[in-house]
């Protein structure tokens, strides 16, 4: 398999859709997937959508029911909820690429447990070496967890910067989280915004 050779410091080849070839062949591995027991429930796998040639990544937790039946990331009320945060804030699926920790679904919305989890990070991984981004933004506390640290806490680290390599990566709260909690909302905006001008200050948009 080709994934597994590829040059991140080669940036011109992540600029140019180069490895079109790379995120298809990924895209097909995890249509196939069935290294854990949600390939037997899943309608779809939700692999990902937005631009491969973005420098921002969103990573949320894991398709619900509507992304699973679409095999899209956030188009539920989740999903319409963030729509409203990217509008306000210039980023579009033009700019920015989104994508989940799990490829499918746990049943009933659950949260994904470790095992599950450990399954898919790497197909996750991949598709972060392909899009080789410059700012990560984890999408509540389960992807903070996993993509920044493990005793990573929502409530006092949302919004502050990491770096891991060349990537700044920060959590925001999730959208299920904002409707569950509407007060949050107002803390969620100047996080979206310090995204925003930490891509307008490493000239990514
Ligand atoms: N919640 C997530 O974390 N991801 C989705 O794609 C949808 C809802």
């Amino acid at each position: 398999m080709d994934l597994l050779n590829i040059n991140t410091d080669d940036n011109d080849s992540n600029n140019n859709n180069e490895n079109e070839k790379e995120w298809n062949e990924l895209l097909e591995i995890c249509e196939k997937c069935k290294k854990c027991e949600l390939h037997k429930t899943r309608r779809n796998i939700v692999f990902g959508k937005g631009s491969t040639n973005a420098k921002i990544m969103f990573i949320g937790e894991a398709p619900g029911e509507t992304e699973d039946k679409e095999g899209l990331p956030f188009v539920g009320r989740a999903g319409k909820l963030l729509d409203k945060y990217m509008f306000n804030f210039d980023f579009n699926l033009e700019n920015i690429y989104v994508a989940n920790i799990l490829k499918c679904r746990p049943p009933n919305n659950r949260d994904p447990v470790e095992s599950e989890q450990e399954s898919c990070i790497d197909y996750l991984r991949l598709q972060t070496k392909l899009l080789s981004p410059k700012i990560i933004v984890c999408l509540g506390r389960i992807a903070a967890i996993k993509v920044i640290k493990p005793d990573f806490k929502i409530t006092a680290e949302h919004g502050k910067w990491f770096k891991k390599g060349d990537i700044y990566i920060t959590a925001v709260y999730h959208p299920s989280a904002l409707l569950r909690d509407a007060p949050k909302k107002a803390e969620a905006l100047p996080d979206f915004k310090a995204v925003r001008e930490k891509a307008v200050e490493l000239g990514i948009l």
